[in-house]
């Protein structure tokens, strides 16, 4: 298989992006993307005209999402690549995980008034694309913007992150039941950024294993949440669980991402890339 430049991880309008999913397809094609799939935050509503833009612009496309779970009183994001968009099971899957969105972002902004900091609802709606899609990064631009924080990272450690006054627990999806929707759709589900959960390695070792129990087959290796070490310690993890690795910025906006659409390390060269389980799937 010849070096693919895949970028299999991103966000859009339709969820916490802030480019519309013509606008990302341009710039991953103008990037020298080859294979792309976009993967809104519990969401599909972008996969058709996503995979439409890929069309125009020269790129394979795959279908893709990142669902929210809740792990050992974590959140972990699981990607789906590579299902059918149509699908019902998956439909109603997301629209639940979904469903609680609109309750925590008042919750949320309850939180920031109780510090002084009012209206955040009225003003992360501003940002919002997706009315089924509030999220805390739609909040952290509001706090940029009336200068509570400097930028989005800031607002998250300062305001959205658990312990703060706009952190809100949120229980979401099931490990077992992500991973059933993506796979009954006739994908495949992907471990999101394993570097960025706050687990033990008691607890990332019952992810992995009960991650392979429930049907799952990849992990994001090279991400743009990971570093080169990160990188180095996940491809280990791969071989280890027999797991296929995955690659993709995470991005999500000229302004706020560090790692561009397609600007990333390639896979290491021993490890199965998802998208040789996913070749009859790629459009
Ligand atoms: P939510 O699904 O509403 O909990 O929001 C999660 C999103 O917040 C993630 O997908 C990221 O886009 C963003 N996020 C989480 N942690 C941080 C952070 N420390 N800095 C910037 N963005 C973050
Ligand atoms: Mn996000
Ligand atoms: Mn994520
Ligand atoms: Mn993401």
């Amino acid at each position: 298989m010849p070096i693919l430049n895949a970028d299999l991880h991103c966000h859009s309008v339709v969820s916490d992006g802030t480019l519309e999913p013509e606008v990302l397809a341009a710039r991953a094609a103008a990037n020298g993307v080859e294979l792309w799939a976009l993967t809104d935050h519990d969401e599909i509503g972008g996969q058709h005209r996503a995979a439409e833009a890929a069309r125009a612009h020269g790129m394979r496309y795959l279908t893709g999402t990142e669902i929210s779970v809740t792990f050992a009183d974590e959140t972990v994001h699981i990607v789906g690549l590579g299902f059918d968009a149509d699908d019902p099971q998956m439909r109603r899957g997301l629209e639940d995980t979904r469903g609680g969105r609109g309750e925590r972002a008042r919750e949320i902004a309850a939180g920031l008034a109780k510090v002084g900091i009012q209206d955040a609802y009225e003003g992360a709606l501003k940002y919002v694309g997706n009315p089924e899609l509030v999220s805390r990064t739609h909040f952290a631009r509001y706090l940029v913007e009336i200068g509570a924080c400097k930028d989005t990272s800031e607002v998250f450690r300062r305001f959205l992150t658990e312990g703060k006054p706009g952190y809100v627990p949120h229980r979401w999806a099931s490990l077992k039941h992500a991973i059933q929707w993506i796979t009954d759709a006739g994908g495949i589900a992907v471990i999101a950024h394993p570097a960025r959960y706050k687990f033990t390695a008691n607890e990332e070792f019952a992810l992995f294993t009960e991650f392979k129990a429930h049907g799952g087959r990849a992990v994001e290796v090279v991400t743009g949440s990971h570093s080169a070490a990160e990188a180095v310690r996940y491809a280990d993890t791969a071989r280890e669980f027999g797991l296929a690795a995955s690659r993709g910025s995470d991005f999500h906006s000229p302004d706020e991402s560090h790692t561009d659409l397609g600007k990333l390390p390639h896979l290491p060269a021993e490890l199965v890339p998802v998208w040789e389980l996913l070749a009859d799937r790629i459009r």
